[in-house]
């Protein structure tokens, strides 16, 4: 599928809910979800019908790929990694989402949305472990250092993110050391430490069908 370039602010007014694709702007009052909620486009304001269980199903996956910013493709494989794991696979599977490093630089707070993320692992301004990773889906493990490059450390973006950290928090499996533009992994995170709301039976039941 290819990838969505419209504007961002419709995907939360479309799934219902703050998906923060916009960094600093999605915490301003120029958030156009505060602005408003209901669904873009001229029928944003109707009443819908009630949706079929599989419409309940694909929006949830639609949303949980937009918090991410995957493609369905990328979305997906991740789902089949989960799948061959021992234990739950909805959980399993958010577990691996939030292991991603364009994932993990964006939790510790180097920069200020998953797009922004990707692209910066990308243009590999982000080392782990001392070695150069420009693979925005390579999984970080327990103890991995992910540490801002030195000549990255004077990009403006990654000022801004540092600078918004308090407001935006750090999670409990992660440690910052914002000084050093270092950040560590503590743990992997449990299902409790992803506040966003997300049900990840419904994609595990839409991808069974
Ligand atoms: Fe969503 Fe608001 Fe951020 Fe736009 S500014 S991406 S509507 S949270």
């Amino acid at each position: 599928m290819a990838r969505y370039r419209g504007s961002v602010c419709r995907l939360c007014r479309r799934e219902n809910l703050k998906l923060f694709l916009k960094g600093d702007r999605c915490y301003s009052d120029k958030c156009a979800f505060d602005r408003h909620g209901y669904p873009p486009g001229d029928h944003g304001q109707r009443r819908g019908r009630k949706p079929s269980d599989y419409g309940i199903q694909l929006r949830e996956k639609q949303k949980v790929k937009r918090i991410y910013a995957l493609s369905e493709k990328q979305f997906r494989l991740f789902f089949e990694k989960a799948e061959k794991q021992r234990g739950i696979t909805g959980i399993n599977f958010l577990v691996l989402l939030e292991r991603r490093l364009d994932n993990v630089v964006y939790r510790i707070g180097f920069v200020n949305s998953r797009s922004q993320a990707r692209h910066f692992v990308r243009h590999n301004h982000f080392t782990v472990n001392g070695k150069k990773v420009n693979i925005p889906s390579f999984l970080v493990k327990i103890g991995d250092v992910i540490e801002v490059k030195e000549k990255s450390r004077k990009i403006q973006a990654v000022g801004d993110a540092l600078g918004a950290v308090v407001r935006r928090g750090v999670p409990q499996w992660l440690d910052l050391e914002k000084e050093k533009f270092t950040g560590v992994v503590k743990s992997f995170p449990l299902r409790e430490d992803l506040t966003m709301p997300m049900q990840e039976q419904l994609i595990v039941e839409l991808y069974s069908k």
